[in-house]
């Protein structure tokens, strides 16, 4: 079995910075890139910020989280993540800037290195095949918050070798995780089940069934849901619905995930929910007011 002890995480967003924290957290050395200085500088705010917080409740110890921080180096250059011994990417939910990253990172890997991506929908065995090497490619799918919650989904593309799996279940463990294997399908479990329950609150909103508030108050106290489904959307980023959305769409040839017009809408406008500080809720004042 692969040895990890460096791992590279490519994009530096919500569950790029997430997964750095956890890994680093784990004591293993992180590389974190990104296509920019400033989105780097913005992922390092981001973990320092998560990390702190975590300090501050007492589910770490500053000793622990001082020496996270040190483990994490941005690193500007993609080319310096080839020589990492696991490479997690986890930039947009695009399958041809995904398939793009590779592409550029496979001259530099080393024969040892095992890749893996953070995609919540897109084929493993279609990103693994634009690899040299898709027996050492493997689906790592992580949950946002990546430090909270406690899945990693676990997907095998149809060339998956059986040492890349084990070393990829062992490693999701060793950072305290529970894995759930899931077959290449789009949007493998977590994702087909719970986006389209997203997508379906929006026709809900869409076709003036309820509104924001009602349709979020509904689904947490009448489902025991600890976010309402809109909320949830804006927390995932609209953007990311709306690729998942399509994947299922087209992946499945099925009517029932098209994706809802009022999504599109919102995506096209750049209200993304909370990372754009607006989505089915503006997050720029005190607290999280409709915008329908
Ligand atoms: P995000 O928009 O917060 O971050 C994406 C990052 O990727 C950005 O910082 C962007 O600059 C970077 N990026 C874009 N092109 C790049 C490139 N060529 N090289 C390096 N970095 C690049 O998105 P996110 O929510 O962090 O999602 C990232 C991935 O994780 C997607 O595949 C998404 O489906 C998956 N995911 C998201 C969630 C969620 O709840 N948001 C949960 C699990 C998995």
């Amino acid at each position: 079995m692969v040895q990890i002890k460096s791992v590279g995480v490519i994009g530096a967003g919500q569950m790029g910075t997430g997964i750095a924290h956890v890994v680093a957290l784990g004591g293993y050395d992180v590389l974190l890139h990104d296509v920019s200085a400033e989105r780097l500088d913005a992922g390092m705010g981001l973990i320092v910020r998560n990390m702190t917080r975590q300090v501050t409740r007492g589910i770490i110890t500053q000793e622990a989280m001082d020496a996270g921080i040190a483990r994490i180096k941005p690193a500007p250059e993609l080319q310096t993540i080839g020589a990492t011994d696991l490479a997690i990417e986890a930039a947009t939910e695009n399958e041809e800037l995904k398939k793009a990253i590779f592409k550029a990172l496979a001259p530099h890997m080393s024969d040892s290195i095992l890749l893996a991506s953070n995609t919540s929908s897109i084929s493993i065995t279609r990103l693994a095949a634009a690899t040299d090497r898709p027996d050492r490619f493997i689906g790592l799918h992580f949950m946002n918050p990546a430090p909270l919650m406690k899945l990693v989904e676990i997907i095998r593309g149809i060339a998956t070798g059986p040492e890349t799996y084990e070393t990829a279940v062992q490693f999701a463990q060793s950072l305290g995780k529970t894995t759930a294997n899931a077959e290449d399908f789009p949007a493998f479990i977590v994702n087909r089940v719970l986006v389209p329950m997203i997508n379906e609150a929006i026709y809900t909103l869409y076709e003036g069934v309820g509104t924001v508030e009602a349709i979020d108050t509904a689904m947490k106290l009448g489902a025991n849901h600890p976010m309402g489904p809109l909320e949830l959307g804006d927390f995932i980023g609209l953007d990311t619905v709306l690729s998942i959305m399509n994947v299922l769409y087209e992946g499945l040839a099925d009517s029932k995930y098209r994706p809802c017009p009022l999504l599109v809408k919102y995506v096209e406008a750049g209200w993304l929910g909370r990372k754009a500080g607006r989505g089915f809720y503006d997050y720029r004042g005190e607290v999280p007011v409709p915008t329908r």
